[in-house]
């Protein structure tokens, strides 16, 4: 699959990738649209701002550059990862890209968005 890969400040190549591998806890999907925000500019005309660094990795999944831009999409379902309950093959879905660190615990404000340590996916 190709993909628009940000590599550094001012670099960001289209690649040809393999199809990421579903884990447990997420789902595939065949995305449909995927728009290019704000921030994907910024990431390209000022960044690495949000976007991880060699020198600064993603602290919740550990990506180093380069990596994939595109965090506001929709598309099809296609594959669903053990223990993920309430979507199935065939849904449509909007993708809200937020990574809350395991084991955050959300009780006390219900506003996972809002937690300490949250990413956007692409950073
Ligand atoms: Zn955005």
């Amino acid at each position: 699959m190709r993909a628009a890969r940000f590599y550094d400040r001012g670099d960001i190549r289209i690649d040809e990738i393999n199809e990421p591998i579903v884990k447990a806890g997420q789902v595939g999907i065949d995305v449909a649209w995927c728009g290019i925000c704000g921030t994907d500019l910024h990431e390209f005309l000022d960044g690495p701002i949000f976007c991880p660094s060699a020198e600064h990795p993603n602290p919740i999944t550990g990506e180093v550059p380069p990596v994939t831009l595109g965090h506001e999409m929709s598309g099809v379902v296609n594959f669903i990862g053990e223990g993920v309950s309430g979507l199935k093959v065939g849904d449509h879905v909007v993708i809200e890209p937020y990574i809350v660190p395991e084991g955050t615990d959300t009780s006390e404000t219900g506003h996972y968005n809002l937690s300490e340590g949250g990413k956007v996916i692409i950073n």
